[in-house]
């Protein structure tokens, strides 16, 4: 049975897209996720709902209990996970307001708690392919038909923040073949991957970080507005394309 955990990211902290909702406050053994589960459904597909960084928007990425909100989505029976979250463009082409699906990421973060397997046992995960192709593959088309601009199969950079980068590191990061840049992809998706669950990034792009001469450097504001003006389309991307997971479910490979 599909459910989809939605985990929705700045500018997109309490999207109400949700029919027949209920909140629900849910605790894990690793703390509190970082908001009320937001329990209901889109076009008659379960989904689950929480606000990466807090309905206010007060938690920094350094401190989101991201085990608490894939333990949650978990026990809630969430199969898939579509997240949304606001990146840099590290790439000339992949202008602000553009929607990026990223297959891969670098770790370049250094103060995050990335695992479930930290105890008893030793697990090694396999992570070459992080992300669900078929989530991905299933988003451009639906962005291609709602003539969204998207990139697909992009690589998304995590630092730690919540600095942003120097021109050096921005420049350095270019270099290593990262697309965009942000602070909230990883562990969530490595967690996710630990969890079996099927992980997909809605990332939208704000700013060109630093790298960029004849841009200004990023800001928070900018980041802000740039979401706040494309924020409408990440939903009706989600409105989209959830109905299709469940038409489209038995491509994954459990
Ligand atoms: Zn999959």
């Amino acid at each position: 049975m599909v459910k989809v955990g939605i985990i929705g990211g700045s500018g997109l902290d309490d999207p109400k897209i949700l029919k027949n909702t209920k909140e629900v406050k849910f605790d894990t053994p690793y703390g509190s996720p970082t908001s009320l589960l937001t329990c209901g459904t889109i076009d008659g597909v379960d989904v689950v709902i929480i606000a990466r960084h807090g309905r206010d928007h007060s938690i920094f990425p350094s401190k989101v209990n991201f085990r608490a909100n894939i333990w949650a989505l978990k026990e809630q029976g969430c199969t898939h996970i579509l997240a949304s979250t606001a990146v840099g463009s590290l790439r000339e082409e992949i202008a602000p307001g553009h929607l990026v699906f990223p297959n891969q990421f670098i770790d370049h973060t250094r103060k995050r708690e990335t695992t479930f397997f930290d105890e008893d046992v030793v697990v090694h995960t396999p992570m070459a392919e992080p992300f669900c192709q078929n989530l991905i593959d299933l988003l451009a088309l639906s962005a291609g038909e709602l003539n969204l601009t998207y990139h697909k199969n992009k690589t998304v950079i995590t630092i730690e923040g919540p600095r942003f980068s120097t021109k050096a590191e921005s420049h350095m990061f270019r270099s290593w073949n990262a697309d965009v840049i942000n602070m909230s992809t990883v562990p969530e998706v490595v967690l996710a991957r630990e969890k079996k669950i099927h992980y997909a990034a809605i990332a939208m792009s704000t700013d060109y970080d630093c790298w960029h001469e004849e841009e200004e450097p990023v800001t928070w504001e900018m980041i802000l507005g740039t979401m706040k003006k494309n924020s409408g389309n990440v939903i009706k991307l989600f409105l989209t394309v959830i109905p299709r997971i469940k038409e489209y479910d038995d491509i994954c490979v459990k």
